[in-house]
């Protein structure tokens, strides 16, 4: 693990004692601040202005229950959660998960990388993150429906077009929003389309959103490849998981000439050396909310299905880990120098263990961290908000192309920043700094507040 600044240390050990237990929220923290040494050397008025102190400590946190009724007529409990992390450059933004695993130390962690996320996209939106420990895995439309009325007959309090937006993440798709965005309207008796992004097409939704953020993952790695002088052409990638961000960027993958021959569930791996039917997997996963095992029995002979082990075993040119935080470590990361990988992206959240980390940048793996590689659905559900602000609604083809121009800028962004700090063609130093500096003078900027 690298070292951290002597003015960066007395902040981390602050966010680690009055946080005590969110080990994801410290690791989030720790990977950020070690990045920002040669800025605070650079730059002592972020040290005075205590900006870091502030920036860690979120500005409101919201935890609430969520009681429903289940299909059998049980009542059951849930724990919902909303922290507004940093609004210095527009209104908090971020998604809502629904997972069993989401308590507080997972909210924040993703609500303290959308800070820098939502920075690099050059938009005005802040950060933020919630969700809740509901597992919708399982539980029929009319349960999901309850659920999401009853966790919105609380949040819809603390939200607003001007003053929070949040958006889908793991376990919150079209579906999920529909039912937030209904009851939101109901009780406020308002049309207030900004409020949500991830909406359905035909009710204030942005085209492009569903898939922007796979295909600006592809869009940033396009980038990364074209900055050496190559391409997608031909090249073996492997995407773990197997919903948005992952079925998303593997179809621009191969849409752009490569192959990908492999993606995940929780339940395990599917190979398949033909390339990954991407269509197939819509079916499976997003009609049928099928596992893997489903996909590989109905594609027959080309696919196997593998239940133990890891995903990264599979050799590949390109490595995009899609599905969850801390998917990929050390073990995994050597094993993927070993077999000649050349590219590691995030298209999740903190994917990749630091150790893993550390194994894949001294290998020189080109290695991009997630806030820069997947702020393509963030940065999408910010055109929905101009497009609903407006009352417009833009084609496929050119809000696709914005969002190509936004990841080559945010790409562009993090080379400069890391040639300016001394660390040329380093990703994490680029996207952290860049994204950092900012926030940091915005918050100068507006006083101590
Ligand atoms: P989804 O819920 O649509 O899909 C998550 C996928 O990951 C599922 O296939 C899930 O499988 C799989 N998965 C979860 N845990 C594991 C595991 N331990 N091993 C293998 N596979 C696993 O979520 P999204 O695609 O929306 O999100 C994926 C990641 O991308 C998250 O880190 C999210 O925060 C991040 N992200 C998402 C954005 C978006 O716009 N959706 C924007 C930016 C980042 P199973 O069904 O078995 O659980």
């Amino acid at each position: 693990m690298s070292t951290l600044d002597e003015h960066l240390i007395p902040v981390f050990e602050e966010v680690v004692a009055r946080n005590p237990g969110e080990t994801e929220f410290h690791q989030a923290v720790r990977e950020v601040l070690e990045s920002l040494g040669p800025v605070v050397a650079k730059h002592p008025a972020y040290v005075n202005g205590e900006v870091l102190r502030r920036l860690c400590e979120p500005e409101r946190q919201i935890i609430f229950r969520v009681p429903w009724v289940d299909d059998g007529g049980r009542i059951q409990l849930n724990r919902g959660f909303r922290v507004e992390f940093n609004s210095a450059l527009g209104p908090f933004k971020g998604g809502l998960r629904f997972h069993p695993s989401v308590y507080l130390g997972i909210v924040k962690f993703l609500g303290f990388e959308q800070i820098f996320k939502n920075s690099l996209t050059g938009l005005p939106i802040g950060g933020a993150k919630g969700g809740s420990d509901f597992d919708p895995k399982g539980r029929s439309d009319a349960e999901v429906m309850r659920f999401c009325q009853s966790f919105m007959t609380e949040l819809y309090r603390h939200i607003g077009e001007y003053t929070d937006v949040p958006a889908g993440d793991i376990g919150v798709g079209g579906r999920e929003i529909g039912y937030l965005f209904g009851q939101y309207k109901r009780i406020t008796n308002r049309y207030e389309s900004g409020t949500l992004t991830g909406k359905g097409l035909g009710w204030g939704g942005a085209r492009v959103r569903t898939e922007a953020t796979g295909y600006g993952t592809v869009f940033f790695v396009k980038e990364m490849l074209a900055a050496r002088g190559d391409s997608f052409d031909g090249k073996r990638v492997v995407v773990s998981g197997s919903g948005n961000v992952a079925i998303y960027a593997i179809e621009k993958v191969q849409q752009r000439g490569g192959r990908v021959i492999a993606c995940s569930d929780s339940g395990g791996y599917v190979v398949d050396e033909t390339g990954i039917d991407v269509e197939l997997l819509k079916l499976v996963k997003n009609e049928h909310r099928g596992r893997m095992s489903d996909y590989a029995e109905r594609r027959g002979a080309t696919a196997r299905f593998v239940s133990a082990g890891s995903i990264w075993e599979v050799p590949c040119e390109i490595a995009l880990p899609s599905a969850t935080q801390n998917e990929l470590n050390g073990t995994d990361a050597r094993r993927l120098i070993a077999n000649g990988c050349g590219i590691v992206a995030e298209g999740a959240n903190m994917p990749t263990t630091p150790e893993a980390v550390d194994f894949l940048r001294h290998a020189e793996v080109l290695f991009a961290p997630g806030k820069a590689v997947n702020a393509g659905g963030v940065a999408t559900s910010a055109l929905e908000m101009q497009q609903n602000a407006s009352r417009d609604s833009w084609s496929f083809g050119y809000t696709e192309a914005r969002l190509e121009e936004i990841m080559a800028s945010i790409h562009q962004r993090c080379l400069e920043t890391a040639d300016e700090y001394g660390s040329p063609g380093d990703y994490v130093v680029g996207a952290n700094i860049a994204g950092f500096t900012q926030v940091a003078d915005a918050m100068l900027a507006l006083g101590v507040i």
